[in-house]
């Protein structure tokens, strides 16, 4: 058999990308005795059996997905540093990113310091900084929700993509997993609060979430089946204190006094 026919036997078998194992062979119908790699974008092919002919290599076209499969990694690196950009500007520079704060639960939690909240002027978005997992001294990146309805999209993500947004205190043992910033401002007096920002949950939120004694999931009232996929992702990550937590309306609509209701009741009425 020539290399072309042989070409032709190998690719019928169809072995997927970036594999490399060994089988049958087809030509000498050696046991286990051919070598077929198929590792960026070539097919490499190789009999054991002294007697077979069977050895090639065919170079495979460098496609599309074989240039995101290399670069992606790169670029989605965790290291990237993230320097605030220069449009971040103080919240009290823009009224309407005040008045979003206040709207929506958030201006207690900026006043105490317990989130980061600034004003792009540049995309005419109110910023949320994402502080490191680790290092809380260092901010990662940001996400700017809209304050008008033409800037798409609603909500943006600068810098790293993998840490979520949280806000709470040091001292809570209970985390909620809610939909955007804002809900997670709104609740971080009574619990702390992680933006997933209608991603599915990464490993450095699970991460993130093991120095919690109990976990809610709190995302909005459409999103219940999600909610509860979230929940068993996490008790199969080896969580088990989790638990979906029903919701009238979405988290940031309610103020300090009613979260402490909605989480706390229960203990309060046994006093
Ligand atoms: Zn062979």
């Amino acid at each position: 058999m020539n290399y072309k026919q042989q070409l032709e036997v190998i690719q019928g078998l169809f072995i997927p990308p970036d594999t490399a194992m060994r089988l049958d062979c087809p030509f000498c119908n050696g046991k286990n005795t051919l070598s077929v790699d198929t590792m960026n974008n070539n097919i490499k092919w190789h009999c054991f059996h002294a007697s077979c002919s069977a050895k090639g290599k065919y170079q495979g076209e460098k496609d599309m997905d074989y240039v995101n499969a290399t670069f992606k990694k790169k670029e989605e690196s965790p290291d990237i540093e993230f320097k605030i950009p220069d449009s971040f500007k103080i919240l009290d520079s823009n009224s309407k990113a005040k008045k979003y704060i206040h709207k929506n639960n958030c201006w207690e939690a900026w006043s105490w310091g317990r989130a980061d909240i600034k004003y792009d002027v540049k995309q005419d978005r109110v910023v949320f900084l994402i502080r490191d997992n680790e290092d809380p001294t260092t901010f990662v990146g940001a996400v700017g929700r809209a304050l008008n309805s033409i800037t798409y999209p609603k909500w943006y993500m600068y810098g790293n993509k993998d840490v979520p947004f949280k806000c709470g205190l040091p001292e809570h043992k209970e985390a909620i997993i809610v939909e955007d910033c804002a809900s997670a401002c709104a609740v971080s007096n009574i619990l702390t609060g992680v933006a997933i920002l209608g991603t599915s949950l990464k490993e450095s939120h699970k991460q993130y979430l093991k120095q919690y004694d109990k976990i809610y999931v709190g995302l909005d009232r459409d999103a219940t089946k999600k909610s509860y996929d979230i929940a068993n992702e996490l008790k199969s990550y080896g969580l088990q204190n989790v638990h979906v937590k029903p919701l009238s309306d979405d988290l940031k609509y309610f103020n300090t006094k009613e979260i402490k209701e909605m989480f706390n009741g229960g203990e309060n009425e046994k006093r």
